[in-house]
């Protein structure tokens, strides 16, 4: 069985613009995303991103530019992610259970890598990820400058914080 780091991408990984990610200039990883995945892999866990990506269902990019950004997130930490899932759909355009805060991704995530529940986590930004995670029974971490979601068991302010939440 293995421990893993689930993780919300935009507002986690990069930086949250307040508008839909759509060109790779716009795509800012954010500061001690590239330290912080490096030891929390070096620290035993499988790394896995689950993140909405509704811009593809609704014509704004392709699911080459979501891997795109993917792989820059790859380049500058040593290839620390194991998978990613994404959900392209949205639902004014396709239906989908997989868009948070339905659990469907994280279902068959936990079924294909084997993951050890009890001693696994989520570092979202939104409700939407910490209803799913909590679903799970993941412990959750939601990094915010907001009023943390009641769903959060640990609300911190940045990356940083939340890995050293998971290393503590
Ligand atoms: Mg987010």
């Amino acid at each position: 069985m293995n421990k893993c780091v689930f993780l919300d991408r935009d507002g986690v990984l990069n930086e949250e613009l307040g508008f839909q990610v759509t060109s790779f200039d716009q795509f800012k990883i954010k500061d001690g995303v590239a330290e912080g995945l490096k030891r929390l892999k070096s620290a035993g866990f499988i790394l896995i991103v689950i993140t909405n990506q509704s811009g593809i269902a609704k014509g704004h990019y392709t699911d080459e530019f979501v891997m795109k950004c993917h792989n820059a997130i790859q380049e500058i930490s040593d290839n620390a992610l194991d998978d990613i899932y994404f959900a392209p759909g949205y639902d004014t355009v396709s239906k989908t259970l997989s868009r948070k805060p339905n659990s469907l991704m994280f279902e068959r995530a936990i079924a294909k890598h084997h993951i050890d529940i009890a001693n696994s986590w989520m570092i979202g930004d939104r409700e939407s990820d910490m209803i799913p995670a909590k679903k799970m029974k993941f412990t959750t971490i939601q990094v915010t400058s907001d009023e943390g979601s009641s769903q959060a068991d640990f609300v911190v302010d940045d990356f940083t914080s939340a890995v050293g939440a998971v290393l503590s």
